[in-house]
């Protein structure tokens, strides 16, 4: 596969615990996407009002996918205020270089307020599997598509 980024070829590689396909040349990140749904509830503590609006709407990206070519739409994923762009076929994520940093060093800030004794690398390997779940991917396909048909729907109820 090819970075949709910048062309280079993508190489197989585990970081921060999460196997993924990183691009040697911008160090850009590409998740393929998995069937690990099981972990929402376990890892996840988020509470009822984190659960259902944890991603933002989303948008055409200008990166293709590198596995079937389609354009990729790129969200927020609110937790971290984590941009990612991601294939509505369901092929994977795409994350820019030093994103999966920049979200470990806010994971650690948190662990110390907290008080917390939360391994912040566990957590991010955990938090990147669960963005991988079969069952997120829908929740995103499913604003992309309400995205498309620009349908005045309220995204939070009062
Ligand atoms: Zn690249
Ligand atoms: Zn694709």
């Amino acid at each position: 596969m090819k970075c949709p980024a910048c062309g280079a070829p993508l190489g197989q590689k585990t970081r921060d615990g999460v196997e993924m396909e990183v691009c040697d040349s911008c160090g850009g990140m590409w998740l393929t996407s998995q069937e690990l749904a099981e972990l929402e509830d376990e890892v996840f503590d988020f509470g009822d009002d984190e659960k259902g609006s944890l991603m933002l709407g989303s948008a055409p990206s200008s990166k293709k996918c590198p596995q079937c070519g389609k354009q990729l739409q790129s969200f927020k994923y609110r937790l971290y205020e984590l941009n990612m762009e991601f294939c509505d076929e369901g092929h994977g994520f795409w994350l820019e270089a030093g994103e999966d940093k920049r979200v470990l060093e806010l994971m650690k800030d948190e662990e110390k307020n907290l008080g917390r004794k939360v391994i912040a690398e566990d957590r991010f390997a955990a938090h990147m599997r669960y963005l991988r779940s079969g069952s997120l991917l829908d929740k995103v396909r499913e604003l992309t598509i309400d995205a498309i048909a620009s349908k005045p729907k309220p995204r939070f109820d009062p």
